[in-house]
């Protein structure tokens, strides 16, 4: 056995179980365990296919602290260094006498560019480079259709997908570890300087706990629920989904370990409507990695080429009070808000905020994709583009044009007692239910009941439902009748 250490260059993979790259390391020798940031990782959002928005730099931050304490738990370090990938990983390996490096892919369109280079850098010195499938069930090279080419249908993706089977072998967690030499350096966690200066990100700690035992504490308590998923993932008044985004996204558990305790608690997970519906959630962060993969422009070009010619109004007081949930529609706001705060928002609701955004509102969906980027704690190039470009109606499988959420419905629908909208709004949490979702439309009797003064202690509606919606279908037929 070669006694040579292997560099293990953790990326989205922050975590010690299932992780190819460090197993596969592990059964080589000794293993010298790296995360690399970009030099100056506050100015940079977009580094190597990382996006670093403020919340993702948060729940960063946190994460490698954790992955540090996992790795000294077993008698390593996380040795942290900033600058290129290629300069930093040799300069390591000379330090280290390693003779390879591995790491688990990545499939952002900027983060296999980084990847190519880096390991035609490194071959060229003579390292051996071996790279893994780690944070997904398959790549999208692996899941094409009959004529070899890309799904751009959901369905029929997943379909694919699982009868290519799902790997149920999961990678052990190593017992034990060599330690690091102690004359090669590492910076500080603290000194990327990945937290907010601001005090914003101060109370996401009551709401996350980043890392490897912080996504299965999340995901045993969520296993207990399963069975009501489908019942319950709407809801944006209920804890019903399993807020593992953000742990998937950081790769703290692999989808392959998800599916793997899924099915091992049901073995029939594909046929029970709880089982089935959560998979099929996971399903979906495939097939947003599938689409940024076989069409990397979309991370900023409309996949649908026709939206190229839409007349988005792009009015930035509108956008702003979208972003600072003042809008005036309870619903949104109290969405926004909760984005604010939380770092996290429901996938019910950020259909209902995109929809509202591009459609009533005629504010491109990049704008809204980049605030999303920036203050999500799951920030995720694939999910991101994939949700935008879906609700915009641009992109693969997308929501029909005509398919215009109405706020209020969606409010009375998804939040029916009132408790999601009352609880990020408090300003209006003395409406009865039936002047909440509209309050525009209440008698003035009942707003001064509540104690509302529309205009002064709560917005106007930025734009009328009604009329803006009609606006939008305008705009939607004239681009769909100009393509032919
Ligand atoms: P659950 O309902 O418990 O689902 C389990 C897992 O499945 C999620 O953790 C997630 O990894 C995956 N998943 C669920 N729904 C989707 C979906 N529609 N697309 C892709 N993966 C999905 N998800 C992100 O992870 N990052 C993003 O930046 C992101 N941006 C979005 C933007 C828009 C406009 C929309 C409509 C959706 C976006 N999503 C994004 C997808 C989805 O909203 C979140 O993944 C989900 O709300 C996360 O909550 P959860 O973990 O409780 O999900």
């Amino acid at each position: 056995m070669s006694v040579t250490p292997t560099i293990v260059w953790f990326r989205q993979d922050l975590r010690l179980a299932d992780n190819p790259a460090l197993t596969r390391a592990l059964a080589a020798g000794p293993i010298i365990p790296i995360y690399i940031a970009p030099t100056d990782s506050r100015r940079t959002t977009r580094h190597d296919g990382f996006h670093a928005g403020g919340a993702s730099r948060w729940w960063l931050h946190h994460s490698l602290v954790a992955l540090d304490r996992s790795l000294r738990d077993k008698g390593s370090r996380l040795l942290v260094r900033r600058g290129e990938p290629a300069t930093v990983l040799r300069e390591l390996a000379e330090q280290a006498g390693a003779a390879s490096v591995h790491w688990n892919r990545r499939l952002e369109p900027a983060g296999i560019a980084t990847d190519r280079e880096v390991k035609q850098a490194l071959r060229e010195t003579g390292l051996a480079v071996q790279s893994f499938n780690g944070n997904y069930l398959h790549e999208p090279w692996n899941v094409l259709n009959k004529q070899a080419k890309p799904y751009k249908v959901f369905t029929p993706y997943w379909k694919a997908l699982l009868a290519a089977g799902i790997d149920q072998d999961v990678l052990p967690e190593p017992e034990r570890l060599e330690a690091v030499p102690g004359h090669i350096e590492s910076e500080t966690v603290d000194a990327l300087d990945l937290l907010p200066t601001l005090g914003w990100a101060d109370d996401f700690s009551d709401w996350w706990t980043p890392g490897e035992s912080g996504a299965w504490d999340r995901f045993e308590t969520f296993l207990d629920e399963v069975d009501r998923y489908h019942e319950t993932r709407n809801r944006m008044d209920l804890d019903g989904t399993s807020r593992l985004s953000p742990h998937l996204h950081f790769g703290e558990i692999s989808p392959r370990q998800v599916v793997a305790r899924v099915r091992a608690e049901h073995p029939e997970a594909l046929e029970e409507a709880g089982t089935e519906a959560f998979l099929r959630e996971i399903g979906w962060r495939e097939f947003a990695a599938n689409l940024i993969y076989h069409f990397p422009q979309t991370e900023r070009e409309n996949l649908d080429a026709r939206f190229d010619a839409l007349p988005w109004e792009n009015d930035p007081d509108v956008l702003a009070a979208w972003q600072r949930g003042q809008t005036g529609i309870p619903v949104v706001d109290a969405a926004m808000r909760a984005l604010w705060a939380t770092g996290w928002m429901h996938n019910r609701a950020r259909m209902i905020v995109a929809s509202f955004l591009t459609k009533n509102c005629l504010v491109d969906w990049r704008h809204g994709a980049d605030w999303f980027m920036d203050t999500l704690v799951d920030a995720d190039l694939p999910s991101n583009t994939a949700g935008w470009q879906w609700v915009a109606g641009s992109g693969a499988d997308a929501a029909p044009y005509f398919r215009i959420f109405n706020p209020v419905l969606q409010g009375e629908k998804f939040d029916p007692e009132g408790s999601f909208i009352r609880h990020w709004v408090p300003e209006l949490a003395d409406l009865p239910d039936k002047a909440l979702y509209a309050p525009w439309e209440a008698k003035p009797a009942t707003l001064q009941d509540a104690g509302v003064t529309l205009g002064e202690t709560y917005p106007e509606p930025v734009v009328d439902l009604k009329a803006s919606r009609q606006r939008a279908l305008d705009a939607f037929q004239q681009i769909k009748d100009d393509s032919h």
